[in-house]
């Protein structure tokens, strides 16, 4: 799932619960019920390298800097950003593995710890075409924020 949705989620957790205590377990919750669900993605290490993957990928930086912008412009709390960062915590795991294990995508992805085996095997519907669920689901939740914080 894309940056932006997990981020998204773990702060329209935070909007919900409205209480960091609750928020944060829940956000690191959300990332595995959402990876689980159907979501955009890749599922072989070759097609990393595609341009279409990159190009994805730099449009969800993109569009996360939006978010945060217009989080900053509406001075949200400031947990809030943490409960983002904790909806997409699990996934630094495989920018991790990206940079410095497979060196850029050099390499071929060796051996994973028990997390990241669970990790990648709850991803069983992770397509190319999960960008229309992750569009119309983050569009959905960026609206149910953008209402409950002014
Ligand atoms: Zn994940």
């Amino acid at each position: 799932m894309t940056l932006t949705n997990h981020y998204l989620t773990g702060v329209g957790v935070a909007v919900v619960t409205n209480n960091p205590i609750i928020t944060l377990p829940a956000a690191l919750i959300s990332h595995y019920v959402l990876d689980s669900l159907p979501h955009y993605g890749f599922k072989d290490w070759e097609s990393r390298n595609q341009k279409i993957f990159k190009a994805m990928l730099f449009i969800d930086i993109v569009v996360f800097g939006l978010l945060l912008r217009y989080l900053l412009i509406n001075s949200v709390p400031g947990w809030f950003y943490l409960a983002g960062l904790v909806g997409y915590l699990p996934d630094l795991a495989w920018i991790y593995r990206w940079i410095i294990t497979e060196k850029f995508g050099t390499i071929r992805p060796q051996k994973m710890n028990f997390m990241n085996n669970f990790h990648a095997s709850i991803q069983k519907h992770e397509r190319l075409w999960g960008i229309i669920p992750e569009v119309v689901y983050g569009a959905g939740m960026f609206v149910f924020i953008s209402g409950s914080i002014k």
